[in-house]
């Protein structure tokens, strides 16, 4: 047999291929990846590294984990194009390789900002390993620092910056944090409490223009005319899936590869999975992209499962994380049809959790510095318990008991 490709070794491709071994796949997996690195959480890489010299990349399995799996790792190689008809992946310069099964798991990139001056020298963003220690290098040079875009890597950026010693600003075009992704209570808790760590925070506006001096930028100039002066921006606006090996294969894509409850694309063979994929969420029942581990590792081990023939349909519950200076914000549900909102516990000891209903049914938890209730969210979501308004409003307690 030809066995599995996997194309992409970031969070989702290493999980195929170790998922694959673990449900008693015994042809040939061999995954293949871009990066010239052991592949990596990326997690750390706005948390910590860009702040300290010292911080080594953390392996996702250690380098003996592929070998001693039968695993045939191949760093630093890209695959151009997908030859349906013949089964088999053509790499760039040159060279074929032949599949039974192939899993897509390119991952996403950075959206690019056309913006007057982004060639210049210091404006960069964060994605990969090399990102980070680019940004690392040139952070110390860079006393200020402008960041575009107030979601969770400009923020959790923003903050390791600031830790680190930096004078940074933060440019976001709408009127408020984090915007699409949480309840406006945790926007502003978050807003609040960087302001009070030093962060300057511009909200409903854009940055025009970047000013540069040889060749490097040395300023953000606002849509208002103000001049922030800045020797590293970052952008961190959003990012776009990597679908164009899919597309350019005539493979079903709508912001993101398209993929049934078993990870199949419009192709059988073809799987997808991670930030790329694009899927009718069993929890909502809306067409969704997931950016987030959770959503990565747990399509890879469904993905496994529909190559060994056990294909169960997708049902994991989805949750993500992110550390924004002293606040660990978890999230569990999708709160896309949230219609009314209980807080629960003490925003002023930076310790609280929002629960977020659907008419009577509980689709979401959010919470700072509070991962016993984020645990318990994920508890009750998985089980399909929705625990009234007022029990809820009870907290952990009446929680526990209601779950009993
Ligand atoms: P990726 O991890 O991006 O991997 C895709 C890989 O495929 C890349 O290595 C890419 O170079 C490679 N590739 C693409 N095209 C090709 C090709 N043609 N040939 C070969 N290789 C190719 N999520 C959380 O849940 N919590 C967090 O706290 C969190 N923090 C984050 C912080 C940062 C700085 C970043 C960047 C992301 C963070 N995320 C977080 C999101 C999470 O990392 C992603 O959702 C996850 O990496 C998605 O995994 P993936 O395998 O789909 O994509």
């Amino acid at each position: 047999s030809n066995g599995v490709v996997i194309v992409g070794a970031g969070h989702a491709g290493v999980q195929a291929a170790a998922s694959l071994r673990e449900e008693g796949y015994d042809g040939p997996v061999l995954l293949l990846g871009d990066e010239n690195e052991l592949p990596y959480h990326k997690p750390p890489l706005s948390k910590t590294f860009i702040k300290d010299v010292e911080a080594k990349p953390q392996p996702l399995r250690g380098e003996t984990f592929y070998g001693g799996n039968a695993i045939d790792f191949r760093p630093g190689l890209r695959a151009e194009r997908i030859d349906l008809g013949g089964r088999r992946l053509e790499l760039a310069g040159g060279g074929t390789l032949p599949f039974d099964h192939l899993v897509l798991a390119t991952g996403s990139r950075p959206r690019l900002l056309p913006l007057p001056g982004s060639d210049l020298a210091g404006v960069l963003s964060l994605r990969s390993i090399g990102d980070a220690r680019l940004i690392r290098e040139l952070s110390g040079a860079a006393g200020e620092v402008v960041i575009l875009g107030g979601g969770f890597i400009g923020l959790e950026i923003a903050a390791t910056l600031t830790l680190g010693g930096r004078k940074v600003t933060v440019v976001e075009a709408v009127d408020r944090l984090l915007g699409r992704a949480v309840a406006p209570a945790i926007g502003s808790h978050v807003r609040q409490r960087l302001e009070a760590m030093g962060v300057r925070i511009l909200t409903g506006t854009t940055v025009a223009r970047l000013e540069g001096e040889n060749g490097h930028v040395i300023a953000a100039i606002t849509a208002s005319g103000e001049r922030l002066a800045a020797q590293m921006v970052i952008i961190g606006i959003g990012v776009v899936p990597n679908v164009e090996l899919a597309e350019a294969a005539g493979i079903a894509v709508a912001n993101g590869i398209k993929i049934d409850g078993q990870m199949r694309t419009s192709v059988p063979q073809v799987l997808a999975v991670g930030d790329v994929a694009n899927y009718r969420h069993w929890f909502t029942g809306g067409d969704v992209r997931l950016e987030s581990v959770q959503n990565a590792t747990d399509q890879a081990r469904l993905a496994a499962r529909t190559i060994v023939g056990r294909a169960d349909s997708y049902a994991a519950v989805p949750w993500f994380w992110s550390d924004i200076g002293d606040m660990k914000l978890q999230m569990v549900g999708l709160t896309s049809g949230s219609d009314q909102t209980v807080v629960v516990g003490e925003p002023d000891e930076n310790k609280f959790s929002i629960y977020h209903y659907g008419g009577d049914r509980l689709i979401g938890v959010e919470s700072i510095n509070k991962p016993a209730d984020h645990m318990l969210g994920r508890k009750m979501l998985g089980a399909g318990f929705s625990p009234s308004l007022e029990v809820a409003v009870g907290g952990p307690d009446a929680l526990k008991a209601a779950l009993a």
